[in-house]
């Protein structure tokens, strides 16, 4: 594993690194962080670096000294990170934290505890766990992540801090796609405005080609012959856990045509041509119900197919009303 990213290296929550800096400095950390904000802007990356700051016996994240080392080899023994089993957080796995918090931290001065994806905590466990953080061990730093405050029970968000991290302005991501992972300019631009705000999902657009799907979706919607949308729908289902990136991504495309249709963008050239207007709220109702269907483990091929069908649907409809229209007008 390389470095360590630290907190000089995280761009755009200048706010939130304050808070924790000041925590941090003066010794007053609560027992209980949690972060929440989209997907992608950093909020892992800025638990993991006041995690590292925390092991490290200089209190700097050195990267250098036994603390720094065994923490980014992941086995520094005061560390634990909760991540779902399967489809969730189950309440063994709290159980097993419970007795872990009972001892004191071994090497670092606190016992380190993330919970990444807090949404995933099934019932039982967040009750289990709101025990741990109503009496918490005085040694104790949690930090949980979620993308809001509304996935999680109000008694636990109750019990921690609050910290919000904001989208990153398309600026500050285009700057961070050339700088840090080094995309052309050009590419940096387009992928800025399709990430709104996430630097994670700018990244994975990027590397998952998942614009010529989109393209090949453009196209196929507008064909007379549904078979093309099938076999799209097969080769989609395949992204499997990344879907969800993808279907987003359709919105983001369905928002950017609205935006051209109201003049007030410049158009992504990286997108394919606009969707026409009057279907652009509908599609994305539709596209909204197809990615709650896939939290509800809905066949993922079926899902899509009856998605593209229905989109192909909607554009057929507004092409022959624009038509018809057009044909009253001049006559
Ligand atoms: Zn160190």
């Amino acid at each position: 594993m390389a470095e360590m990213v630290s907190f000089e290296d995280i761009v755009g929550q200048k706010q939130a690194l304050d808070v924790l800096e000041k925590a941090f400095k003066t010794k007053r950390l609560p027992h209980a962080y949690l972060f929440v904000g989209p997907e992608g802007v950093g909020k892992e990356t800025t638990a993991k670096a006041l995690f590292l700051k925390l092991v490290c016996h200089k209190q700097e994240g050195c990267n250098q000294c036994i603390g720094c080392r065994k923490y980014i080899k992941g086995i520094h023994p005061d560390v634990e990170i909760l991540s779902p089993q399967g489809k969730n957080i189950k309440i063994g796995q709290i159980r097993d934290l419970e007795r872990k918090l009972r001892f004191v931290p071994l090497e670092a001065p606190k016992r380190l505890i993330l919970i990444p994806q807090a949404e995933y905590l099934s019932r039982e466990a967040a009750n289990a766990l709101l025990k741990s953080l109503e009496e918490p061990p005085p040694y104790t730093l949690f930090i949980l992540i979620a993308r809001s405050t509304n996935y999680l029970l109000p008694t636990i968000v109750s019990r921690t801090q609050v910290i919000r991290f904001r989208p990153l302005s398309q600026e500050a991501l285009k700057d961070l796609l050339i700088n840090r992972f080094g995309k052309i300019p050009e590419e940096a631009l387009g992928l800025s405005v399709l990430a709104e705000g996430s630097i994670g999902r700018a990244l994975r657009i990027s590397e998952k080609g998942y614009l010529e799907e989109l393209s090949r979706l453009a196209h196929a919607l507008q064909q007379p012959d549904p078979t093309f949308l099938l076999g799209l729908a097969e080769t989609l289902a395949n992204l499997r856990e990344q879907l969800p990136t993808f279907l987003e991504l359709l919105l983001v495309w369905l928002r950017q045509s609205l935006r051209a249709q109201w003049g007030l963008e410049d158009y992504p050239s990286i997108f394919p041509p606009p969707v026409p207007k009057s279907i652009i709220v509908t599609a994305s109702h539709l596209v909204e119900e197809s990615l709650q269907r896939l939290e509800f483990n809905v066949q993922r091929e079926l899902n899509l197919l009856s998605l593209f069908l229905q989109l192909r649907e909607l554009w057929n409809l507004a092409e022959k009303t624009e038509v018809s229209t057009k044909g009253a007008s001049s006559t």
